[in-house]
């Protein structure tokens, strides 16, 4: 009897970062559900995948609605594989600039949907017997950045931390939880900055990274290669966060 592929899920793919992960993963054996409020450009991605011989399927969701979690989760039956990589940008708005609405809907579709999805996910993970999570974060969970936007900042720091303190948790569940944090790279959330040279010129490899870069860190993260690695973070950043 052939085994059926793992399933992974992944959150915001019908673009951008998301997209790349998305390819990545149907690439290297799995069966992806590409999941986004965007339908009409994920089930462009899900067309795309097929047409590369590859498995894939769309479901929408909304991360910030626990019940669609529930929804989406309950249709898969099963799931080896959650990558919480769905956010929105802070448009690097100061601590001044920020207002309580703008704060709250950061810190909600960027830091408790990634509580919420690790919560709904977390059983059927347990159930595959080797499940992974990989949270994108970004090097603005790492360090500060004059031009960024504090809640922005925030909610990927949570990202991080949240990463390393659910590795605790279901380690004896035998789900790995891990954190990538990307650096500045082009895709359709960057697009509006116009003049990248002095992002560039602070990047010690002196250049942007690409969607499929990230990608191939979190498909490594998401398959047995990384079997003994948990609440790890890794940076993948031309050298940013290093300096
Ligand atoms: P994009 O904006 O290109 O893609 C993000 C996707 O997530 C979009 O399709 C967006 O759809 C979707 N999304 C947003 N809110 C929700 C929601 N509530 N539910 C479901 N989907 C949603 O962003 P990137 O590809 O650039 O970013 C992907 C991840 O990588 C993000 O978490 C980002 O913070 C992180 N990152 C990006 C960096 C970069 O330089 N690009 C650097 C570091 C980290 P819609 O627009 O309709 O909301």
């Amino acid at each position: 009897m052939t085994q059926e592929p793992a399933k992974a899920l992944v959150t915001g793919a019908a673009r951008g970062i998301g997209a790349a992960i998305a390819f990545a993963l149907a690439r290297d054996g799995f069966d992806v559900l590409v999941t986004d409020t965007l339908a009409e450009d994920a089930d462009a991605v899900v067309r795309e995948i097929r047409s590369r011989g590859h498995r894939a399927s769309f479901a929408r969701l909304d991360v910030t609605d626990p019940t669609e979690w529930e929804r989406v989760l309950a249709a898969a039956g099963t799931l080896q594989v959650l990558v919480n990589n769905a956010g929105i940008s802070g448009r690097g708005r100061s601590i001044e600039e920020e207002t309580l609405e703008g704060w709250n809907r950061i810190i909600t579709v960027n830091q408790t949907s990634v509580w919420l999805g690790m919560k709904a996910a977390a059983p059927y993970l347990r159930t595959s017997g080797r499940g992974s999570i990989v949270n994108i974060s970004s090097i603005m969970g790492i360090v500060g950045s004059a031009d960024a936007s504090i809640a922005y900042q925030a909610s990927k720091g949570a990202v991080r931390l949240m990463t390393k303190q659910a590795a605790m948790q279901l380690a004896e569940s035998r789900i790995r939880v891990n954190s990538v944090h990307p650096g500045y790279v082009e895709t359709p959330m960057t697009a509006v900055k116009e003049d990248w040279s002095s992002i560039i010129a602070k990047t010690p490899m002196g250049r942007l990274g690409r969607p499929e870069e990230i990608a191939e860190a979190v498909s490594f993260l998401a398959g047995d290669k990384s079997s003994f690695i948990t609440g790890a973070e890794v940076c993948v950043d031309g050298g940013w966060t290093s300096q």
